[in-house]
């Protein structure tokens, strides 16, 4: 490591200020200190945003649920009333890494950080969810921009995301054996009018799958989406898998999320 001084505000106005200015957000660390320790980020001032009380909480509004951006992974995946709800993103945020990266993970830092095989952005995607800034709505289909890249500017900051809970969702990922990372990751989430499914870890960021929706709209079963061809010329090959395993994933976990959902 190298020399930076650290900031603890406690509010998001504060926070906001500071990033504007260049500093960077710290959330759960669990991505941002592991790169700079390998220099690949070297911030000179850090703003820890866990004295912010504004960025916590999980509530229900009706349809929908809102998720501060400094819920721990752990957070999401105990909280009594989203477990009842909403199935699919407890279970999401109950497989995330390690006990330790649940422990300190954040569903803000998760989602500003879009790596292409995280499992979070493929819930936000997939359910149509909104991102809430200090500026802002984003919604789910603005936000993500590929590779590490989001619709957040410099001195924005995420301070909750908000989900319309489905009928159904499960979200089903093939998972690599060190990290927990996803090789693919797949979530299905049926609403009354629609059906919406994101990938995550096949390419250069989530996606949706436009063949798949149109299947599972015209026919909510596996079958259905067992007929898509999945066209694997723009996924990522690299050591672990090819892209045309990875298509197959997709398809595979489809059809498994699919017929978990109607049980
Ligand atoms: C061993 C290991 C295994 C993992 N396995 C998985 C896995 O299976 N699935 C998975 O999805 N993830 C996995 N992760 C990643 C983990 O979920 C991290 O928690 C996540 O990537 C980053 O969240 P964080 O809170 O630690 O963010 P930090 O590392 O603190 O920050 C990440 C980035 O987001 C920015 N940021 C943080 N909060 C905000 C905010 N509120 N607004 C704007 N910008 C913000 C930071 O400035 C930084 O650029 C794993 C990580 C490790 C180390």
């Amino acid at each position: 490591m190298y020399a930076f001084t650290l900031e603890r505000p406690a509010s998001v106005a504060d926070a906001a200020k500071l990033i504007g200015a260049g500093a960077k957000a710290l959330a759960g660390g669990q991505t941002l200190l592991a790169s700079m320790k390998l220099r690949l980020s070297a911030p000179d001032q850090l703003v820890d945003l866990s004295g912010i009380s504004e960025l916590t909480g999980i509530s229900k509004d009706g349809d929908s649920f809102t998720i501060g951006a400094m819920s721990r992974h752990l957070d999401v995946a105990n909280h009594a009333e989203l477990k009842a709800a909403f199935p699919a993103l407890a279970d999401l945020a109950s497989r995330i890494g390690d006990r330790q990266v649940r422990a300190m993970g954040t569903i803000g830092g998760s989602v500003a950080n879009n790596d292409p095989a995280a499992c979070y952005p493929s819930a936000v995607l997939g359910t149509g969810a909104t991102v809430v800034t200090s500026k802002r709505e984003i919604a789910a289909d603005d936000f993500f921009q590929g590779l590490f890249t989001t619709a957040l500017e410099d001195d924005e900051l995420i301070t909750a995301i908000r989900f319309p809970v489905p009928k159904r969702a499960v979200y089903e990922k093939l998972r690599q054996k060190a990290s927990h990372f996803p090789l693919v990751g797949v979530f299905v989430a049926q609403y009354d009018s629609v059906v919406r499914v994101a990938v995550t870890g096949a390419g250069n960021g989530v996606f949706r799958h436009a063949g798949l929706e149109d299947a599972l709209n015209q026919s909510f079963t596996a079958a259905s989406a067992a007929g898509v061809k999945i066209d694997a010329s723009d996924l990522n090959s690299d050591l672990h898998a090819s892209a045309a395993y990875r298509a197959n994933l997709i398809s595979v976990l489809t059809q498994r999320a699919v017929t978990k959902a109607l049980g």
